[in-house]
C-alpha cells in the first residue's frame, strides 16, 4: 500500500539532466519521487535504481508531457504507486534547436510551444486540482524550471525557445498568485548554462566550455546545482516564497 502522506512528487523529464538531479536529491529530501521520462526507459530506471540504492522512494513512468493524454495517465500513475501527491517539477523542456526567427519552422516551433508551455501548464493544472484546498487538497508546491534564456533573449540561437520560458515565468507569477491562498506555492527556477545532454542534442556538445568565458564565474553549472534550488523551493524552509523566479547561472 502506498503511503497516505502527500510526499509524492512528480519531477517530469527525470530520465537525465537537471530533472534527474532533482529527483535524486528530492528523494534524499524524503519525497517520493514518480521519475517521468518520454523515451530513454533504461536511463530512468537507472535513476530510480540510484534513489533506491540511496533508501527512497521511486518509480519510473513513461509519458509524453506534450500530450494531455499522457498528462492525465502519468498523475494517476504516479498517484496509484506511490500515493498522493505533494509537489510537482515542471522540468521537461526542448529547445527546437538552433534557427534565427527568419528560419523557423512552424513545426519546430509547435514542438516546443506544445512541451514548454501547454505541457507545463496543463501539469500545472493536475497538480493544483489534486493540492488545492479549494479542492479539499493538502496543499503543497510547485517549481517551474525556466532559463535566463526568458530574460537574455537566446538572439542567434533559440528566441523561440526563450519566449517560452517567458510565457513559464508569467505562468509562474500569475498562478502564484491565484493559489496563494489555498496552500500551494508555485516557484520557477532559471538556470543558466548547464551540463546536460540538451548542447549535445542541439549538435553543439561543446557549447558549456565555449560560453564559459562570458560567465562571470566563468563556468557552466551542474545540474546537482541547479537541483539545490528545487528541492528548497519545494521544502518548508521555503513556505513564505511563492511567484518567485530564483536564478541560478553564476552571475550571468
Ligand atoms: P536534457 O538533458 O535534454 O533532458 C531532457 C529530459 O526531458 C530528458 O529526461 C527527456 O527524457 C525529457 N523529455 C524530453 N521531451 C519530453 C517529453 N515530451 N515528455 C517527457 N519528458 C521529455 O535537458 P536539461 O538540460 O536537463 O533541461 C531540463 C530543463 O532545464 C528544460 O526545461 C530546459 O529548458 C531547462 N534549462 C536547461 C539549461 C541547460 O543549459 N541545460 C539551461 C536553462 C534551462 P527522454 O530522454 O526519455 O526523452
Amino acid at each position: 500500500m502506498p503511503a497516505t502522506d502527500p510526499r509524492t512528487l512528480i519531477v517530469t523529464g527525470a530520465s537525465r539532466g537537471i530533472g534527474a538531479a532533482v529527483a535524486r536529491l528530492a528523494a534524499r529530501d524524503g519525497w517520493r519521487v514518480a521519475v517521468n521520462f518520454a523515451r530513454d526507459a533504461a536511463a530512468a530506471n537507472a535513476v530510480v535504481a540510484a534513489i533506491r540504492a540511496a533508501g527512497g522512494t521511486a518509480e519510473a513512468i513513461q509519458g509524453d508531457v506534450a500530450r494531455e493524454a499522457d498528462i492525465l495517465a502519468l498523475f494517476v500513475e504516479a498517484e496509484r504507486r506511490l500515493g498522493p501527491l505533494g509537489g510537482l517539477v515542471n522540468n521537461a523542456g526542448i529547445t527546437g534547436g538552433f534557427a534565427r526567427v527568419e528560419a523557423l519552422t512552424a513545426e519546430a516551433l509547435s514542438a516546443v510551444l506544445a512541451l514548454n508551455v501547454a505541457g507545463a501548464v496543463l501539469c500545472a493544472r493536475e497538480a493544483v486540482r489534486r493540492l488545492s484546498t479549494r479542492h479539499g487538497g493538502p496543499g503543497g508546491a510547485i517549481v517551474n524550471i525556466s532559463s535566463l534564456a526568458a530574460r537574455t533573449g537566446g538572439s542567434g540561437e533559440w528566441v523561440h525557445y526563450a519566449a517560452t520560458k517567458g510565457a513559464v515565468d508569467t505562468f509562474t507569477i500569475g498562478l502564484a498568485r491565484e493559489v496563494a491562498a489555498e496552500g500551494v506555492r508555485v516557484n520557477a527556477v532559471a538556470p543558466g548554462l548547464i551540463e546536460t545532454d540538451l548542447h549535445a542534442a542541439n549538435g553543439a556538445p561543446d557549447r558549456p566550455q565555449r560560453m564559459a568565458a562570458g560567465i562571470p564565474m566563468q563556468r557552466a553549472g551542474t545540474p546537482d546545482e541547479v537541483a539545490a534550488g528545487v528541492v528548497w523551493l519545494l521544502s518548508p524552509a521555503a513556505s513564505y516564497t511563492t511567484g518567485t523566479i530564483l536564478e541560478i547561472g553564476g552571475g550571468r
